[in-house]
């Protein structure tokens, strides 16, 4: 039997693989494995906001490594220990305290003002959070940043934590409103309601993420409207985001609503066309693919929703870019449009897509999923295997491990074998159509 120890190391092992040298120190170097209980387990982050980044961003990607090492399914808290201490009451557990800066320099991600695009719907919001980053507390206080999903906040107030960072030796907090929420609760729950209040009243600039899930949340409205009072009156540097203006949330406090309202508050609107086309361009470079105007243009005009996606678009195109020999070209991008471009639904899970290629070809889960070599197993296994690639942009080692642990290489052979002949054969076209529509992507 496997002890919880060597499955989390095996799965951080494939999230390494995934991530890639960097980034994967970046966020995971620390992280260690805490309480395992059935079927739930603890992962404990230094920082608050890295265990904040890590939960928001590769949550279910560690779901998913530790059930491919275990094949089952498995619940992942992401809690911050205060720097090794384990006690979550030790009053400067989330604080980037001076010291914790220098060991933790960095900026976040790729999260900082120079990988900004600036363009018309986001100058206004994006110069009043540079304003701040450049001046903290003297100009905009509070600054609230609001608008959909996917445009940029997160993006925006992460560049300002880390700038101040960079530049200054404050302490800085940097939190999601949901983190804010458990910090609170569990003050309460261990009556140490002063502690809480003393770490905040310490911190030079506030910075919290999507304080719309405060929405008809009374108690922490309270709390917060506390600190809040505290900081402002000294002059402290507030940086919120939200995906509405405050008079929009539900049941906010009205305390609340006119503190933001006196302060600065700047919103982001879906990219325009051009502002779209800059960005493909920029992330393109990131991406690694050679991304020709037309192509950008093209794209830019048939993704109308948020940046998130079109950085989807563009994974998926890196994946079909390894397995095509070609340069990308605009007739490659329109006859492969289907699986480039996000769906109109929301993308299937791995689980579906799998599922789906076993209905379709009526094989055994544990056949495909198996050693064995029949040529309609081998065949259905080529055919979701490139189904996983160029519609979720799985990574290839990842893809080998849903697969009964197989070679990154065998996983990019197969997928450059069904490309090869998706145009060629009939019956692949079909399979590929068919598998495709069962869950509503053709
Ligand atoms: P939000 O918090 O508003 O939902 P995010 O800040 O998470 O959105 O943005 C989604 C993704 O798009 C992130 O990867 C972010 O880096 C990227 N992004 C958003 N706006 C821009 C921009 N103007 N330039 C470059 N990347 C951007
Ligand atoms: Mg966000």
């Amino acid at each position: 039997m496997e002890t919880a120890e060597t499955i989390w190391t095996q799965s951080l092992k494939s999230v390494k693989e995934r991530l890639g040298q960097k980034e994967f120190e970046r966020w995971f170097s620390n992280v260690v494995l805490g309480r395992v209980e059935e079927g739930r387990i603890v992962v404990e982050a230094p920082l608050a906001y890295q265990a904040d980044w890590i939960r928001t961003n590769y949550l279910p990607l560690l779901r998913q490594t530790w059930s491919d090492a275990t094949s089952s399914e498995i619940e992942i808290e992401i809690h911050s220990n205060g720097n090794g201490h384990g006690d979550t009451n030790v009053p400067t557990e989330s604080l980037l305290s001076k010291q914790q800066k220098q060991m933790d320099d960095r900026p976040v991600g790729q999260h900082t003002f120079e990988n900004f695009v600036v363009g018309n719907s986001n100058q206004f919001a994006y110069a009043s959070a540079l304003a701040v980053a450049t001046e903290p507390g003297r100009k905009y206080n509070p600054l609230l940043l609001y608008g959909g999903v996917g445009l940029g906040k997160t993006h925006l107030i992460h560049a300002v934590g880390s700038h101040l960072g960079r530049e200054r030796a404050l302490t800085i907090h940097m939190t999601t409103s949901q983190s804010f929420e458990q910090d609170f609760i569990s003050h309460v729950r261990n009556r140490a309601l002063d502690d809480f209040r003393a770490k905040y009243k310490k911190v030079d600039v506030l910075l919290i993420d999507d304080i719309h899930f405060w929405a008809r949340k009374e108690q922490t409205q309270q709390e917060f409207y506390f600190v809040f009072n505290t900081l402002f009156e000294r002059r402290k540097q507030m940086v919120f985001t939200s995906d509405r203006p405050p008079n929009e949330i539900p049941d906010l406090d009205e305390r609340l609503v006119s503190r933001f309202s006196m302060g600065h508050m700047a919103d982001i609107q879906p990219p325009d066309i051009e502002t779209k086309v800059a960005i493909l361009q920029k992330k393109s470079e990131q991406f690694g693919v050679q991304l020709p105007d037309d192509v950008a243009f093209f794209l830019s005009g048939r993704i109308n929703s948020n940046i998130r996606d079109l950085e989807g678009c563009l994974t998926r195109l890196a994946a079909h870019l390894e397995f095509t020999q070609q340069d990308l070209c605009l007739d490659y991008v329109k006859t492969n449009i289907d699986t480039i471009l996000p769906g109109r639904k929301e993308k299937p899970t791995s689980d579906e897509i799998i599922r789906t290629v076993i209905q379709h070809f009526n094989i055994k889960l544990t056949d495909i999923k198996g050693q064995r070599r029949i040529k309609s197993i081998a065949y259905a296994r080529q055919v979701a295997m490139y189904l996983l690639r160029t519609i979720l942009g799985t990574s290839l080692p990842e893809i080998g491990m849903q697969f009964g642990g197989r070679d990154h290489s065998t996983v990019l052979h197969a997928c450059r074998k069904i490309h090869g002949i998706s145009t060629t054969d009939d019956r692949t076209k079909k399979d590929l159509h068919d598998i495709r529509k069962a869950f509503g992507y053709a």
